[in-house]
Protein backbone atom coordinates (compact mmCIF):
# COMPACT_ATOMS: atom_id res chain seq x y z
CA UNK A 1 0.00 0.00 0.00
CA UNK A 2 1.47 3.76 -0.57
CA UNK A 3 -0.03 6.79 0.93
CA UNK A 4 -2.78 8.83 -0.24
CA UNK A 5 -0.86 12.00 -2.46
CA UNK A 6 -2.76 15.14 -1.13
CA UNK A 7 0.19 16.92 0.05
CA UNK A 8 2.55 18.51 -2.17
CA UNK A 9 6.14 17.55 0.08
CA UNK A 10 9.71 19.21 0.60
CA UNK A 11 12.06 16.95 -0.26
CA UNK A 12 13.12 17.45 3.39
CA UNK A 13 12.99 14.78 6.09
CA UNK A 14 13.01 16.00 9.57
CA UNK A 15 14.29 13.37 12.55
CA UNK A 16 15.45 15.60 15.17
CA UNK A 17 13.88 18.68 16.67
CA UNK A 18 14.85 21.06 19.40
CA UNK A 19 13.45 24.34 20.65
CA UNK A 20 12.60 26.41 17.20
CA UNK A 21 15.33 23.81 15.38
CA UNK A 22 14.99 20.63 13.14
CA UNK A 23 17.60 18.40 11.81
CA UNK A 24 17.59 16.52 8.66
CA UNK A 25 18.70 13.07 8.07
CA UNK A 26 21.71 14.38 6.42
CA UNK A 27 22.43 16.21 9.81
CA UNK A 28 21.44 19.83 7.68
CA UNK A 29 20.34 22.14 10.53
CA UNK A 30 16.63 24.26 10.10
CA UNK A 31 15.09 26.79 11.58
CA UNK A 32 11.17 26.93 12.07
CA UNK A 33 9.80 29.99 11.74
CA UNK A 34 6.91 28.21 10.78
CA UNK A 35 6.21 26.01 13.78
CA UNK A 36 4.81 22.69 12.23
CA UNK A 37 1.88 24.49 10.67
CA UNK A 38 1.54 27.18 14.15
CA UNK A 39 1.73 23.82 16.20
CA UNK A 40 4.57 23.95 17.92
CA UNK A 41 4.05 26.61 20.75
CA UNK A 42 6.38 25.72 23.37
CA UNK A 43 9.09 24.46 21.14
CA UNK A 44 9.98 20.89 19.97
CA UNK A 45 10.63 18.46 22.12
CA UNK A 46 10.57 20.81 25.41
CA UNK A 47 12.21 18.50 28.43
CA UNK A 48 9.38 19.13 30.82
CA UNK A 49 6.49 18.66 27.95
CA UNK A 50 9.16 15.23 26.97
CA UNK A 51 8.99 14.03 30.61
CA UNK A 52 5.42 14.56 31.45
CA UNK A 53 4.70 12.59 28.06
CA UNK A 54 7.12 9.97 29.25
CA UNK A 55 5.96 9.58 32.58
CA UNK A 56 2.08 9.51 31.61
CA UNK A 57 2.65 6.68 28.83
CA UNK A 58 4.54 4.76 31.59
CA UNK A 59 1.44 4.67 33.81
CA UNK A 60 -1.69 4.70 31.92
CA UNK A 61 -1.75 6.05 28.00
CA UNK A 62 -5.60 5.48 27.22
CA UNK A 63 -8.96 4.14 28.41
CA UNK A 64 -12.02 5.70 27.27
CA UNK A 65 -14.29 8.08 28.49
CA UNK A 66 -16.36 5.97 30.60
CA UNK A 67 -14.68 5.73 33.57
CA UNK A 68 -12.61 8.84 35.78
CA UNK A 69 -9.68 10.92 34.23
CA UNK A 70 -9.04 13.47 36.66
CA UNK A 71 -6.10 15.14 33.96
CA UNK A 72 -9.35 16.24 32.46
CA UNK A 73 -10.49 18.26 35.39
CA UNK A 74 -6.83 19.80 35.93
CA UNK A 75 -6.36 20.31 32.09
CA UNK A 76 -10.25 22.52 32.27
CA UNK A 77 -9.27 24.48 35.71
CA UNK A 78 -5.60 25.22 33.96
CA UNK A 79 -7.10 26.11 30.72
CA UNK A 80 -9.73 28.42 32.50
CA UNK A 81 -7.34 30.53 35.03
CA UNK A 82 -5.04 30.90 32.06
CA UNK A 83 -7.20 31.78 29.30
CA UNK A 84 -9.31 34.12 32.20
CA UNK A 85 -12.29 31.84 30.69
CA UNK A 86 -12.66 30.03 34.34
CA UNK A 87 -16.54 30.16 34.34
CA UNK A 88 -16.46 28.20 30.96
CA UNK A 89 -16.84 24.41 30.44
CA UNK A 90 -14.08 21.79 28.65
CA UNK A 91 -15.53 19.72 26.06
CA UNK A 92 -11.93 17.69 24.50
CA UNK A 93 -11.60 16.28 21.32
CA UNK A 94 -8.82 15.52 18.96
CA UNK A 95 -8.51 18.35 15.97
CA UNK A 96 -9.36 21.77 14.97
CA UNK A 97 -12.00 20.23 12.51
CA UNK A 98 -13.80 18.40 15.12
CA UNK A 99 -13.81 21.36 17.52
CA UNK A 100 -15.51 23.08 14.73
CA UNK A 101 -18.00 20.42 13.91
CA UNK A 102 -18.82 19.86 17.25
CA UNK A 103 -18.90 23.58 18.09
CA UNK A 104 -21.53 24.38 14.99
CA UNK A 105 -23.51 21.06 16.32
CA UNK A 106 -23.79 22.66 19.91
CA UNK A 107 -25.40 25.67 18.78
CA UNK A 108 -27.90 24.19 16.43
CA UNK A 109 -28.41 22.20 19.26
CA UNK A 110 -29.03 25.19 22.04
CA UNK A 111 -30.44 27.58 19.31
CA UNK A 112 -32.76 25.39 17.52
CA UNK A 113 -31.56 26.54 14.41
CA UNK A 114 -29.69 26.11 11.33
CA UNK A 115 -28.43 28.81 9.35
CA UNK A 116 -24.22 29.48 9.74
CA UNK A 117 -22.81 32.84 9.04
CA UNK A 118 -18.70 32.63 8.24
CA UNK A 119 -16.72 35.20 6.01
CA UNK A 120 -14.43 34.68 3.24
CA UNK A 121 -11.24 33.86 3.04
CA UNK A 122 -11.97 31.75 6.26
CA UNK A 123 -11.00 28.22 7.48
CA UNK A 124 -12.24 26.62 9.56
CA UNK A 125 -11.28 22.45 8.67
CA UNK A 126 -12.16 19.79 6.62
CA UNK A 127 -15.06 17.61 8.23
CA UNK A 128 -18.57 17.97 6.92
CA UNK A 129 -19.93 21.51 8.44
CA UNK A 130 -16.46 22.90 9.16
CA UNK A 131 -15.77 22.94 5.44
CA UNK A 132 -19.14 23.70 4.69
CA UNK A 133 -18.19 27.18 5.94
CA UNK A 134 -15.04 27.10 4.67
CA UNK A 135 -14.19 29.70 1.77
CA UNK A 136 -12.49 27.43 -1.15
CA UNK A 137 -14.76 25.06 -3.49
CA UNK A 138 -11.79 22.65 -4.57
CA UNK A 139 -12.20 21.16 -0.37
CA UNK A 140 -15.99 20.96 -0.68
CA UNK A 141 -17.18 17.75 -2.00
CA UNK A 142 -20.86 18.02 -3.77
CA UNK A 143 -22.22 16.64 -0.23
CA UNK A 144 -20.56 19.20 1.65
CA UNK A 145 -22.79 22.17 -0.27
CA UNK A 146 -25.30 23.18 1.84
CA UNK A 147 -27.74 26.28 1.78
CA UNK A 148 -27.32 26.55 5.57
CA UNK A 149 -23.97 28.23 4.77
CA UNK A 150 -24.01 31.93 4.48
CA UNK A 151 -20.69 33.01 3.40
CA UNK A 152 -20.26 36.89 3.71
CA UNK A 153 -17.43 39.59 3.35
CA UNK A 154 -15.13 39.62 5.64
CA UNK A 155 -14.79 43.06 7.75
CA UNK A 156 -17.92 44.15 6.12
CA UNK A 157 -20.53 45.21 8.68
CA UNK A 158 -23.30 46.19 6.16
CA UNK A 159 -23.22 43.09 4.66
CA UNK A 160 -23.60 41.50 7.98
CA UNK A 161 -26.34 43.47 9.20
CA UNK A 162 -28.28 42.78 6.23
CA UNK A 163 -27.94 39.29 6.08
CA UNK A 164 -28.88 38.80 9.58
CA UNK A 165 -32.01 37.33 10.85
CA UNK A 166 -34.11 35.01 13.17
CA UNK A 167 -32.96 32.14 11.27
CA UNK A 168 -29.36 32.76 12.21
CA UNK A 169 -28.36 30.15 14.42
CA UNK A 170 -24.35 31.13 14.64
CA UNK A 171 -21.41 33.03 13.63
CA UNK A 172 -18.24 31.65 13.17
CA UNK A 173 -15.03 33.79 13.01
CA UNK A 174 -11.02 33.08 13.62
CA UNK A 175 -9.67 35.09 16.22
CA UNK A 176 -7.47 36.62 13.23
CA UNK A 177 -7.89 34.22 9.44
CA UNK A 178 -4.61 32.50 9.42
CA UNK A 179 -4.75 30.30 6.49
CA UNK A 180 -6.57 33.47 4.75
CA UNK A 181 -3.02 35.03 4.64
CA UNK A 182 -3.15 36.71 8.38
CA UNK A 183 -6.06 38.81 8.51
CA UNK A 184 -7.33 40.93 11.79
CA UNK A 185 -11.05 41.25 12.14
CA UNK A 186 -11.59 44.71 13.23
CA UNK A 187 -12.81 45.34 16.90
CA UNK A 188 -15.88 47.31 15.54
CA UNK A 189 -16.52 44.28 13.27
CA UNK A 190 -16.31 41.39 16.18
CA UNK A 191 -18.57 44.05 18.31
CA UNK A 192 -21.29 44.17 15.33
CA UNK A 193 -20.87 40.14 15.49
CA UNK A 194 -21.81 39.84 19.04
CA UNK A 195 -24.29 42.62 19.38
CA UNK A 196 -26.10 41.29 16.29
CA UNK A 197 -26.39 37.52 17.50
CA UNK A 198 -27.40 39.08 20.96
CA UNK A 199 -30.11 40.72 19.27
CA UNK A 200 -30.88 37.60 17.26
CA UNK A 201 -30.05 34.64 19.54
CA UNK A 202 -27.20 33.66 18.24
CA UNK A 203 -24.63 31.59 18.63
CA UNK A 204 -20.67 33.70 18.77
CA UNK A 205 -18.50 31.16 17.63
CA UNK A 206 -14.62 31.92 17.98
CA UNK A 207 -12.00 29.50 16.01
CA UNK A 208 -9.34 29.90 17.91
CA UNK A 209 -7.44 26.84 16.45
CA UNK A 210 -4.69 29.19 14.84
CA UNK A 211 -4.72 32.38 16.81
CA UNK A 212 -5.21 30.84 20.32
CA UNK A 213 -2.89 29.69 23.15
CA UNK A 214 -0.55 33.09 23.12
CA UNK A 215 -0.06 33.23 19.71
CA UNK A 216 -1.94 36.46 19.68
CA UNK A 217 0.65 38.26 22.53
CA UNK A 218 -2.71 37.55 24.46
CA UNK A 219 -4.38 34.29 25.22
CA UNK A 220 -6.86 34.67 22.27
CA UNK A 221 -6.30 36.87 19.63
CA UNK A 222 -10.64 37.93 20.33
CA UNK A 223 -9.22 39.24 23.43
CA UNK A 224 -7.70 42.52 21.68
CA UNK A 225 -11.19 43.36 20.68
CA UNK A 226 -12.54 42.64 24.25
CA UNK A 227 -15.97 40.72 23.26
CA UNK A 228 -16.82 37.57 24.75
CA UNK A 229 -17.99 34.59 22.71
CA UNK A 230 -20.61 31.80 23.00
CA UNK A 231 -17.75 29.42 22.45
CA UNK A 232 -14.39 29.52 21.65
CA UNK A 233 -12.79 26.48 19.45
CA UNK A 234 -8.71 25.42 20.21
CA UNK A 235 -6.35 22.90 18.37
CA UNK A 236 -2.75 23.51 17.28
CA UNK A 237 -1.10 24.85 19.83
CA UNK A 238 -2.85 23.15 22.85
CA UNK A 239 -0.85 19.96 22.43
CA UNK A 240 2.86 21.45 20.77
CA UNK A 241 2.10 18.30 18.40
CA UNK A 242 0.33 15.55 20.11
CA UNK A 243 -3.44 15.71 18.87
CA UNK A 244 -5.50 17.45 21.16
CA UNK A 245 -8.46 19.99 20.54
CA UNK A 246 -11.69 21.69 22.40
CA UNK A 247 -14.61 24.10 22.69
CA UNK A 248 -15.06 26.13 25.59
CA UNK A 249 -18.71 26.39 26.26
CA UNK A 250 -20.29 29.16 27.75
CA UNK A 251 -21.94 28.36 31.18
CA UNK A 252 -25.85 29.36 29.65
CA UNK A 253 -25.23 25.83 27.54
CA UNK A 254 -26.61 22.69 29.09
CA UNK A 255 -24.89 19.58 28.51
CA UNK A 256 -27.24 16.35 27.63
CA UNK A 257 -25.23 12.89 28.12
CA UNK A 258 -24.66 11.51 24.33
CA UNK A 259 -25.28 15.41 22.60
CA UNK A 260 -21.06 15.36 21.98
CA UNK A 261 -18.76 12.33 21.97
CA UNK A 262 -15.23 10.95 21.25
CA UNK A 263 -13.36 7.92 21.39
CA UNK A 264 -9.96 8.90 21.66
CA UNK A 265 -10.80 12.95 23.23
CA UNK A 266 -9.54 13.43 26.34
CA UNK A 267 -7.27 10.98 27.12
CA UNK A 268 -4.26 10.62 29.73
CA UNK A 269 -1.55 10.98 26.99
CA UNK A 270 -3.18 13.98 25.30
CA UNK A 271 -4.61 15.38 28.41
CA UNK A 272 -0.45 15.31 29.93
CA UNK A 273 0.53 16.81 26.70
CA UNK A 274 -2.29 19.56 27.10
CA UNK A 275 -1.23 20.20 31.10
CA UNK A 276 2.57 20.21 29.93
CA UNK A 277 1.56 23.25 27.28
CA UNK A 278 0.10 25.19 29.98
CA UNK A 279 2.19 24.54 32.57
CA UNK A 280 5.28 26.08 30.32
CA UNK A 281 3.06 29.01 29.11
CA UNK A 282 2.56 30.10 32.36
CA UNK A 283 5.84 28.98 33.79
CA UNK A 284 8.23 30.75 31.04
CA UNK A 285 5.92 34.39 30.43
CA UNK A 286 5.31 33.02 26.35
CA UNK A 287 2.21 34.96 25.95
CA UNK A 288 4.65 37.98 27.20
CA UNK A 289 7.55 36.70 24.39
CA UNK A 290 5.19 36.20 21.92
CA UNK A 291 4.51 40.35 22.03
CA UNK A 292 7.82 41.56 22.69
CA UNK A 293 9.29 39.06 19.55
CA UNK A 294 6.00 39.53 17.75
CA UNK A 295 6.23 43.16 17.92
CA UNK A 296 10.02 43.34 17.45
CA UNK A 297 9.55 40.90 13.91
CA UNK A 298 7.04 43.39 12.41
CA UNK A 299 8.60 46.37 13.06
CA UNK A 300 11.63 45.22 11.03
CA UNK A 301 9.81 42.84 8.56
CA UNK A 302 8.57 46.58 7.49
CA UNK A 303 11.94 47.62 6.65
CA UNK A 304 12.78 44.79 4.63
CA UNK A 305 12.36 46.06 0.80
CA UNK A 306 9.73 44.58 -1.40
CA UNK A 307 7.17 44.39 1.33
CA UNK A 308 3.78 45.75 1.08
CA UNK A 309 2.43 45.27 4.30
CA UNK A 310 2.99 43.43 7.54
CA UNK A 311 0.07 42.06 9.56
CA UNK A 312 -0.51 40.51 12.62
CA UNK A 313 -0.62 40.88 16.34
CA UNK A 314 1.81 38.40 18.36
CA UNK A 315 3.76 35.63 16.61
CA UNK A 316 1.39 34.94 13.85
CA UNK A 317 2.80 37.27 11.27
CA UNK A 318 1.86 37.71 7.45
CA UNK A 319 4.21 39.80 5.43
CA UNK A 320 2.25 40.56 2.14
CA UNK A 321 5.19 41.16 -1.02
CA UNK A 322 4.91 42.80 -3.75
CA UNK A 323 5.84 39.79 -5.15
CA UNK A 324 4.74 36.17 -5.09
CA UNK A 325 5.87 34.30 -2.32
CA UNK A 326 6.86 30.81 -4.07
CA UNK A 327 10.18 31.57 -4.47
CA UNK A 328 10.98 33.74 -1.74
CA UNK A 329 10.39 30.70 0.01
CA UNK A 330 12.04 28.49 -1.29
CA UNK A 331 14.66 30.56 -1.20
CA UNK A 332 14.64 30.75 2.65
CA UNK A 333 14.80 27.22 2.90
CA UNK A 334 17.65 26.13 0.10
CA UNK A 335 20.24 28.79 0.86
CA UNK A 336 19.03 30.00 4.43
CA UNK A 337 17.54 26.43 5.88
CA UNK A 338 14.43 28.18 6.98
CA UNK A 339 11.13 27.47 7.36
CA UNK A 340 8.60 29.69 6.32
CA UNK A 341 4.37 29.07 5.84
CA UNK A 342 2.45 30.01 2.76
CA UNK A 343 -1.23 31.21 2.82
CA UNK A 344 -4.04 31.43 0.27
CA UNK A 345 -2.80 35.10 -0.70
CA UNK A 346 -0.29 33.68 -3.42
CA UNK A 347 1.94 37.23 -2.36
CA UNK A 348 1.68 36.78 1.50
CA UNK A 349 4.31 34.66 4.01
CA UNK A 350 3.03 33.44 7.26
CA UNK A 351 5.57 33.86 10.30
CA UNK A 352 4.22 31.09 12.69
CA UNK A 353 7.36 30.52 15.15
CA UNK A 354 7.29 28.67 18.73
CA UNK A 355 6.17 31.12 21.26
CA UNK A 356 9.78 30.86 23.01
CA UNK A 357 11.19 31.82 19.74
CA UNK A 358 14.39 34.04 21.29
CA UNK A 359 15.52 37.70 19.49
CA UNK A 360 18.77 35.86 18.40
CA UNK A 361 16.47 33.72 16.34
CA UNK A 362 14.59 36.49 15.27
CA UNK A 363 17.02 38.18 14.10
CA UNK A 364 18.95 35.46 11.80
CA UNK A 365 15.63 35.26 10.08
CA UNK A 366 15.72 39.02 9.67
CA UNK A 367 19.42 39.34 8.10
CA UNK A 368 18.22 35.96 5.74
CA UNK A 369 15.10 37.96 5.00
CA UNK A 370 16.13 41.07 3.44
CA UNK A 371 19.14 39.28 1.48
CA UNK A 372 16.43 36.89 -0.28
CA UNK A 373 14.49 39.67 -0.99
CA UNK A 374 17.00 42.31 -2.01
CA UNK A 375 18.11 39.12 -4.67
CA UNK A 376 14.54 38.54 -5.38
CA UNK A 377 13.87 41.91 -6.57
CA UNK A 378 17.34 42.69 -8.71
CA UNK A 379 16.33 40.11 -11.21
N1 LIG B 1 -9.48 26.34 12.07
C1 LIG B 1 -8.39 27.06 11.76
C2 LIG B 1 -8.40 28.54 12.01
C3 LIG B 1 -7.26 26.44 11.21
O1 LIG B 1 -6.19 27.17 10.88
C4 LIG B 1 -7.28 25.04 11.01
C5 LIG B 1 -6.08 24.30 10.44
N2 LIG B 1 -5.33 24.98 9.52
C6 LIG B 1 -8.44 24.33 11.36
C7 LIG B 1 -9.52 25.01 11.89
C8 LIG B 1 -8.54 22.84 11.16
O2 LIG B 1 -7.73 22.20 12.07
P1 LIG B 1 -7.31 20.65 11.87
O3 LIG B 1 -6.42 20.60 10.67
O4 LIG B 1 -6.64 20.28 13.16
O5 LIG B 1 -8.58 19.90 11.65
Amino acid sequence: MKNFDVYPLFNIEPVKAQGSYLWDKEGNKYLDLYGGHAVISIGHTHPHYVKALTEQLNKIGFYSNSIQIPLQAELAEKLGKLSGYEDYFLFLCNSGAEANENALKLASFHSGKKKIISFSKGFHGRTSLAVAVTEGASMQAPVNKTENAIMLPFNDEVALEKAFSNEIAAVIIEGMQGVGGVQIPTTSFLKKIQSLCEKFGAVLILDEVQSGYGRSGKFFAHQHSGIKPDLITVAKGMGNGFPIAGVLINPKFKAVHGMLGTTFGGNHLACAAGIAVLDVIKEENLIKNSETIGNYLMENLRKAPGVKEVRGLGLMIGVELEIPCAEVRNALLKDHKIFTGSSSDKNTIRILPALNVTKEVADIFLKAFTQVLSKSLVK
